[in-house]
């Protein structure tokens, strides 16, 4: 069998690797997963919402629909943006997607030519960066710091990538860092990017999970030349598994990516897209966020706290306002992977940091997930890992 040259460009991921290790070990606590709670998803309203809209859609529900999307969660959506993320949009905007990811393979596709150099923050979400990869792309990481992606450094690689077409971000609490950039950073990034003539993938699944401070402008909303292409999602809010999610860009951007979802899956479910439609008509979506928000915020408070008393203090973290995940950073000269075979002998996983990283050699790091443990889990798997650490440090 003669595969394609991008089957060579495909990374085994960092993440699985470690999920393999840890699979059917059920006294591991892990700290390594990627997902929203199971619990929080609102079960008994999905089961509501499913049973009236298959008795008023019928088998319409289970036939097919329009690339674009469902007319009725096309609204949804346009009134979200309109109203909660302050962008103003139609439904000429909106292209339904079958999760985010779609829409960051389908912007791959829409703006990487062999060799082109695309620009990420560094580290930067992992399913991106091997969505990109098989195109051809070369990375660019532009630093970060607590306040967001740093303005200088983003000059001196937009100056040095003239070529660059296509950059990717994550503003809100990022994965794998918790990041969430200032409104000051924001605007920067908006004159300096405005200066050049590159496309801004701004990924937000988890913009809604703020469990802290005030909401931000989306880059998108401080978009004046129409370089900004949104991706939001249902994933993190409601449910993963009905992969609905949609892109917000220039009306010629979202019709691209309706040709190019056509030659992908034809369309998302529409039996999904209209459970997502019913949910939000019957229920109140707004207060099921603030749910997912409170339950998160206590767990990172906690995971927090934990790592206060129990981390050495040469350990640096992140404390985010929202999403799914912190970040550590260990003295210089450690290596996480390494360290984890003992954390995992000792009862507890996380992500090494390396794989989030375009390129190789940042081995100190690593990503935490809050979301998936319990209270006594996370007293319990801090005390351990605090405990593995200082054997290293
Ligand atoms: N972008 C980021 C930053 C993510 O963390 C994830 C999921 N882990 C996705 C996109 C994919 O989400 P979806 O379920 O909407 O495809």
């Amino acid at each position: 069998m003669k595969f394609s040259i991008r089957m060579d460009r495909i990374k085994a991921s960092g993440i699985r690797a470690v999920q393999k290790r840890i699979a059917g070990n059920d006294n591991i606590i892990s700290f390594a997963a990627g997902l929203p709670d199971l619990a929080l998803y609102p079960l008994e309203d999905l089961k509501a919402a499913t049973d009236e809209m298959i008795e008023m859609e019928g088998i319409r529900a289970f036939s097919y629909g329009l690339t674009k999307g469902n007319g009725e969660l096309l609204e949804f959506i346009v009134d979200r943006m309109n109203k909660k993320e302050n962008v103003k949009c139609t439904k000429d905007n909106i292209c339904v997607l079958s999760g985010s990811q779609q829409g960051i393979g389908l912007a791959g596709l829409m703006f990487i030519d062999e060799g082109d150099v695309v620009i990420t923050e560094n580290p930067s979400y992992l399913g991106a960066i091997n969505a990109f990869r098989p195109y051809g792309a070369e990375f660019a990481g532009v630093d970060t710091d607590d306040d967001g992606i740093v303005i200088e450094h983003l000059e001196e690689v937009l100056n040095n990538t003239p070529e660059a077409k296509l950059m990717y971000v994550i503003p809100n609490f990022q994965n794998p860092t918790g990041k969430a950039w200032t409104l000051e950073r924001r605007q920067k990034f908006m004159e300096v990017v405005s200066k050049h003539d590159v496309v801004v993938i701004e990924d937000n699944p988890y913009g809604e999970i703020r469990f802290r401070n005030e909401q931000l402008p989306d880059l998108k909303s401080l978009d004046k030349k129409g370089q900004v292409v949104y991706l939001g999602s249902f994933s993190k809010i409601l449910s993963p598994g009905m992969r609905v999610a949609w892109m917000c860009a220039e009306p010629k951007v979202a019709s691209m990516a309706e040709e190019l979802k056509e030659t992908n899956d034809l369309q998302s479910p529409e039996i999904t897209q209209m459970i997502v439609a019913y949910y939000m008509k019957m229920f109140d979506l707004e207060e099921h966020i603030r749910e997912i928000q409170e339950t998160y915020k206590h767990r990172a408070d906690l995971m927090i706290k934990m790592i206060e008393r129990y981390f050495p203090k040469e350990i640096k973290y992140t404390k985010p306002d929202g999403g799914m995940f912190l970040w550590l950073e260990l003295p210089e000269g450690l290596d996480s992977d390494k360290i984890l075979d003992d954390a995992v002998n000792a009862g507890v996983a996380y992500i090494p940091g390396e794989s989030f990283f375009a390129h190789e050699g940042v081995k100190n790091t690593v990503r935490m997930n809050f979301t998936m443990v319990n209270d006594d889990q996370i007293r319990e798997g801090i005390k351990i890992l605090g405990e593995v650490f200082k054997k290293y440090i």
